[in-house]
């Protein structure tokens, strides 16, 4: 089961890697003859009532299937997503499918990325336990909650007041103290808290904002998607190494929703 690659499969939002068209039809072939025999619960109407305990099943056969039989395998990482809770940062009606290997809709447009992209780009920032890290793009507070769970404290920035407020609500009611929202323009980052050991963006935008670069500290490390919106992107991964030297390279393709500089 482990070799199943479900990610293949949608390609229609963001956020996940793109395959070739023989990929997708292997996926397709296994998402309709194996998923519903592996998770019955996914795909016949798992019900958001479920209890607590059915949601941490599912979470844990996310990592095992999803993530560890991918690749990654940072333990902090692995650990981060099988405690945060993910049904709780989509609607209610998205629940059931939670822990299932795409993006999901979360409001306004925007959307929580798959499990896959989620856990791979915050294994690319190294996050470590004294770290101080800073998201743009806060969107359900879910990336933020990953890497709450590994760092010291996280900053994050949505530019969409009702989603920042939501997740911010959201991120308070489930004990994240070392979580900071702020509605704004992430472009400019978050001088006051500068400089991070990691920073990610989970929208993508036609180049590197520099002062996120500058806000990066001297041995840090950068996550974010660079090209056109609605287009493929490349996923970036960025360092400054300890002399200050960036260094830039693409990990992945993959589609994100666009980086704006206004809410409307
Ligand atoms: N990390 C999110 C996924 C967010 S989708 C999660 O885990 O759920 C990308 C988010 O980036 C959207 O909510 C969008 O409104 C936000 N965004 C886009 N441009 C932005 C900008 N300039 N500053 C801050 N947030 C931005």
């Amino acid at each position: 089961m482990g070799k199943i690659r479900v990610y293949t499969l949608r390609a229609p939002y963001h956020a996940q890697p793109l395959n070739t068209g023989i990929c997708r039809v292997v996926g397709v072939f296994l998402l309709f003859f194996f998923i519903p025999l592996s998770f019955p619960g996914l795909t016949h109407g798992f019900s958001s009532k479920a209890p607590k305990e059915a949601y941490e099943k599912r979470r844990y056969d996310m990592v095992a299937m999803q993530l560890a039989a991918r690749g990654i395998k940072d333990e902090a990482v692995l650990r981060a997503m099988r405690r945060v809770p993910r049904h709780l940062f989509v609607p209610e009606g998205s629940k059931g499918t939670a822990y299932g290997d795409f993006p999901l809709s979360i409001g306004y447009g925007q959307t929580i990325s798959q499990p896959y992209i989620v856990a791979f780009m915050t294994e690319l920032l190294q996050p470590g336990k004294d770290h101080i890290a800073l998201e743009v793009g806060t969107g359900s507070g879910y990336q933020a909650a990953v890497l709450g769970e590994i760092v010291q404290e996280v900053f994050t920035i949505e530019i969409i007041p009702p989603l920042g407020r939501a997740a911010e609500r959201r991120l308070n009611e489930l004990g994240y103290e070392n979580i900071t929202v702020k509605v704004a323009d992430g472009y400019y980052g978050w001088e006051e808290h500068a400089p991070f050991d990691c920073i990610v963006v989970t929208a993508a935008s036609d180049h590197i904002p520099p002062p996120l670069v500058q806000q990066l500290k001297k041995g840090g490390k950068m996550a974010i998607p660079v090209g056109q919106p609605f287009r493929v992107q490349n996923l970036m991964a960025i360092e400054k190494s300890v002399d200050g030297e960036i260094k830039t390279r693409n990990v992945l393709p993959v589609r994100f929703v666009p980086f704006r500089r206004t809410w409307k």
